[in-house]
């Protein structure tokens, strides 16, 4: 398991925060704050110890002098699922999040160590047991699988307590029915019972909530890089940007373990990284995020394009940007779903890095995602085969990737397809090949491609015979991203011939923010 984080504040960072927080002392015992808190102030310690702990009173982490207290939700705003507790007399200075937030955007190398430190921080964190929110509720139940994979993506730290092997657990649904499962126990006592992934959410304090109805001036569809990269231009050239985002911002980048051909950090940046900065980049200019909200029908308009959402809200907009990406794709493989997030992934991050330690672990792709993942799991110390249908993987994937999976020992089986799953409630032994060999697999990744997320448009814009979204003369439009409806606009992977990379879904999201303008800019005044 990853060490925690333990980081310190320069003599200048600690004076920069004294000026914009309050100077406080506390008394060894004193608590700063406690699990299911709403919020807490970032706490940078002068001169003293504080220890965090979980609900069993373990500790996780000790901080001293010029070291500082706070993770990820200190942004989101989500409850606290942690307590800090005074271990030697302490002089602290106590910044409110919103101030800190501020701050953030003003101090590069403040939010630089921050940023880093708490994304660290969460990452440790969801891969120990006993942390965040538990969910309750059987590997068969699909609900509460599908809890499990949010949380996952939400990269909300939690446990998955199965009644079946878990005494405790069976008590506490024991008089529920099948329709209140899965329980959802909230850090500091509060519960749901088969919450929607927006209650879930909210009950955490996390994300905006939206009005009925909303009136922007660009609603972004997908807040993956493309939505994000129109966002923070869009808003930062003073339009009002609203991003709907159905599952977690960040998008397919977000789910990455680490982008290494992103301009402008050689070293490589992970994806959860990636998208905090943008996100955080995004509402320092003005940009709001609100997630989880999906986008279920769009009717054009002529000044206003009406959006209805799956969660019964409507968003009026001047103009809309389609970014709303690609999905994995599910090879056609008979009980798939009873074994998904169980022992069957389309991401690899901590928590799956973690489970599949000294593991059998089938990777199957040959694009460069599989081998990012084959090789952040043998890292880990998990055994792994990355199975692929071609002949050879140079066709599909970067040299430097095929070189680290040799590096890192991953065996690579080329003309692989599975044919067959075998293992008990959702628990892989074993899969089969096409070609009838098997081979003793606990867990398995798959990285097949994807498919534009686009049916929900239905034939309201032009899309190509695979459901890519057409623009520019393609789709008889002006603008080179603007769809067959003049104001629709689409970037990024749902997007017909685009590089499916994220610098240049960025790059689509930014070039539509100018035709947002020229567009806004000759409607007629009656319509502005
Ligand atoms: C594992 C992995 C590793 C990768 N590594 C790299 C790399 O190293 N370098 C690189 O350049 N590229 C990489 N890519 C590709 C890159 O991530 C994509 O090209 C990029 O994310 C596309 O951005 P996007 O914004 O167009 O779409 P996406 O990232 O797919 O984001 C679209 C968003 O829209 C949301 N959405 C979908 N439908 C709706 C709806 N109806 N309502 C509301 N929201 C909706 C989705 O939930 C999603 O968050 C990788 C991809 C993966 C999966």
């Amino acid at each position: 398991m990853a060490a925690p984080v333990s980081r310190v504040l320069s003599s200048s960072q600690l004076a920069t925060l004294a000026d914009h927080g309050e100077q406080r002392t506390a008394e060894v015992g004193e608590t700063l704050f406690a699990i299911g808190d709403h919020s807490y102030p970032f706490v940078a310690i002068v001169d003293g110890e504080v220890t965090v702990t979980d609900a069993a009173g373990h500790e996780i982490v000790r901080h001293g002098t010029s070291g500082f207290l706070g993770e990820m939700n200190l942004l989101s705003g989500q409850t606290v699922f942690l307590t800090a507790v005074v271990t030697k007399p302490t002089h602290y200075i106590a910044v409110d999040r919103e101030v800190l937030r501020r701050l953030l955007f003003e101090d590069g190398s403040l939010s630089d160590l921050l940023l880093s430190a708490f994304i660290e921080r969460r990452e440790m964190l969801q891969q120990r047991e006993g942390i965040g929110i538990e969910i309750i509720g059987p590997r068969e139940s699909s609900e509460t699988r599908r809890t499990v994979e949010f949380a996952r993506r939400m990269r909300l730290p939690h446990s998955w307590l199965l009644p079946a092997e878990d005494p405790r657990a069976a008590a506490l649904v024991e008089a529920l029915t099948e329709s209140e499962i899965p329980l959802v126990r909230l850090p500091g006592g509060g519960e749901l019972r088969r919450p929607n992934n927006g209650e879930l959410s909210r009950a955490l304090g996390i994300g905006l909530e939206l009005s009925e109805r909303e009136e922007v001036d660009l609603l972004v569809i997908g807040g993956g890089p493309a939505g994000l990269g129109a966002a923070v231009y869009g808003a930062s050239e003073g339009l009002d940007t609203l991003v709907i985002e159905g599952t977690v911002l960040g998008g397919q980048a977000g789910a990455s373990r680490r982008i290494e051909n992103y301009l402008g950090f050689p070293a490589g940046i992970s994806g959860t990284e990636l998208a905090s900065r943008a996100i955080n980049q995004a509402r320092k200019f003005g940009a709001r995020t609100a997630t989880p909200y999906r986008a279920r029908s769009l009717e054009p308009g002529i000044d206003r394009h009406l959006v209805r959402l799956e969660e019964g809200n409507e968003v009026a907009a001047r103009t809309v940007l389609l970014a709303t990406g690609a999905e994995y794709r599910r090879p056609p493989v008979a009980d798939l779903d009873e074994y998904e997030g169980i022992s069957i992934f389309y991401a690899a991050g901590p928590p799956e890095g973690h489970l599949c330690a000294a593991q059998r672990v089938g990777v199957i792709g040959g694009g460069n995602s599989a081998a990012q993942a084959a090789v952040w799991l043998a890292r880990g110390g998990a055994l792994v085969t990355l199975l692929h249908r071609r002949a050879s993987l140079s066709e599909t994937m970067s040299q430097y990737l095929i070189d680290e999976l040799e590096r890192y020992g991953v065996a690579v089986r080329p003309q692989s397809e599975v044919g067959a799953l075998h293992g008990e409630e959702g628990r892989l032994k074993s899969v089969t090949l096409t070609d009838g060999v098997e081979l003793p697999f606990s867990f398995l990744f798959l990285f097949l491609g994807a498919s534009p997320c686009t049916d929900w448009l239905s034939d309201v814009v032009a899309r190509d015979s695979n459901g890519f979204i057409l623009t520019g003369p393609d789709a008889g439009a002006q603008g080179l991203l603007e769809t067959s409806v003049p104001g629709i606009y689409a970037a990024g992977d749902a997007r017909a011939g685009s590089i499916k990379r994220c610098a240049t879904a960025v790059g689509e999201g930014a070039t539509v923010v100018q035709f947002v303008h020229a567009r806004l800019a000759s409607a007629p005044a009656s319509h502005r």
